[in-house]
């Protein structure tokens, strides 16, 4: 018999809605399917057991879209690369953050990314793309995607209102435009898009026969300090290896929607096969508990540590959101987007690269490695490492110079990571 008192689906105690971080522990398990056991089980197994053929027969029925689920029926469970209780419950709470009505997960940022990109994109169609992005979606644009048709055009981040609709007056892109694909805070500037004016782009360019989509990497902010589905975005898309796993130590990725959208996703997602595993899953479930006081934490320290840097002689520039001021061209993107500054800093330390590597190479609470949004502080040299592929003009283009440092803020003391920072400053 269950022993639990009210749905797993509940948000709601009386007429008081409950937060996220309140019904991460238990929004969508069910104890009582699982011997009672509190936490979760991991589901390893990669098939489920019918209770008769009739039962097996409806569930495909349903699954491969033959017919509509009825009213009260459940889609039981299958075969893992459909299916499996971890990703269920998963998508279930992640969607949550977002405020989204369906969530997938996968096993990568980059199978998330390269899976969403092709179950929208066809051979003639235009991705309209903000400059820089993630090192892997940078290929994926420009080398995969050209070999099957698809054209992406890019704009720059910094001044990206201007850009996107300078892009747009070219009647060869917006005739064929499918997909507005963007990155805020662009990686490692921490420039902002406006999601809301990329929305307002797509919805003047959809014609009655195609929508055209604006999907947002949400990975350095989100989901605490900032939601594109809430200014217009379609789809959301995360490497929840970072921020939403958060120990370094496992590697996923999410997309999130409408119910509509997702569908298409998740039929893509289960052809090509990049659906995350049950470890992988329970791993984001244990994460999720604690994401919120991990963000916070992390957010916290930035603030202590940017402030540090940005008083420090041998520091010529410090890219930090909580440094935006008004007079700032990006001011008011900041203020209606974003809730938090978040956890990443880049710094331009006075000198060149011998004066960023003297630097790195003399860091020692800090680790010297490339990824972000972990418990441990993180500091890396973009311009030979996350983003030494892009072309060396581009890449002076953006910003990212010789001298930049990327700098992931963790969970430590504020005060021992300064003492660590000041150290290595001094060495310089
Ligand atoms: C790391 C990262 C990715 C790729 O994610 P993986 O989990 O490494 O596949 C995509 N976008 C951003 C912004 C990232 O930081």
């Amino acid at each position: 018999m269950s022993n639990s008192h009210h749905s797993p689906y509940s948000t709601r105690i009386g007429d008081r809605e409950l937060r996220p971080e309140s019904l991460m522990m238990s929004y969508g398990y069910r104890p009582e399917l699982s011997e009672g056991a509190l936490k979760c089980p991991i589901f390893q197994t990669s098939t489920f057991v019918f209770n008769s053929a009739e039962e097996g027969k409806a569930f495909f029925e349903i699954v491969y879209g033959r017919r509509q689920q009825g009213p009260g029926e459940e889609l039981g469970l299958i075969y893992s690369r459909l299916n499996n209780p971890d990703l269920e419950i998963l998508e279930e709470r992640l969607a949550l953050w977002d405020g989204a009505e369906k969530s997938a997960v996968f096993e990568s940022g980059m199978a998330a990314i390269s899976t969403t990109l092709l179950t929208f994109l066809r051979p003639g169609d235009v991705v309209v793309h903000s400059e820089p992005v993630y090192g892997g979606t940078d290929f994926l644009l420009k080398q995969i995607l050209p070999q099957f048709g698809i054209r992406p055009v890019g704009f720059s981040a910094r001044d990206s209102r201007k850009a996107l609709e300078q892009l747009l007056l070219d009647r060869e892109i917006r005739r064929h435009l499918a997909m507005i694909y963007t990155e805020t805070p662009a990686n490692p500037t921490n420039d902002l898009v406006d999601i809301a004016h990329c929305a307002q782009m797509a919805q003047e360019h959809s014609r009655p026969d195609r929508r055209v989509l604006v999907a947002v990497d949400n990975t350095f902010l989100g989901p605490l300090w900032q939601q594109p589905l809430k200014h217009g975005a379609d789809l959301v898309l995360y490497s929840a290896t970072k921020y939403i796993g958060g120990h370094s130590d496992v590697i996923a990725g999410v997309c999130l929607g409408s119910q509509e959208l997702m569908g298409q996703v998740k039929t893509m997602r289960t052809i090509l096969g990049t659906m995350a595993g049950p470890w992988t899953g329970w791993l984001l479930l244990r994460s999720l508990e604690t994401l919120k006081l991990r963000m916070v934490a992390q957010t916290e320290n930035a603030r202590q540590v940017a402030d540090f840097l940005a008083s420090h002689p041998k520091v010529e520039r410090v890219y930090y959101l909580g440094h935006i001021q008004p007079d700032h061209p990006q001011y008011d993107i900041y203020r209606k987007q974003c809730t938090g500054p978040g956890g990443m800093i880049s710094v331009d330390i006075v000198g060149g690269e011998a004066e960023a590597f003297r630097f790195l190479n003399h860091l020692r609470l800090f680790h010297l490695a490339v990824s972000l949004g972990s418990t441990e502080s993180l500091a890396q040299h973009p311009a030979t490492m996350t983003h030494s592929d892009v072309d060396p003009e581009e890449r002076q283009e953006m910003g990212i110079t010789e001298k930049m440092v990327r700098l992931s803020i963790g969970v430590e003391d504020a005060e021992d990571l300064i003492a660590d920072l000041e150290q290595a400053l001094a060495a310089v």
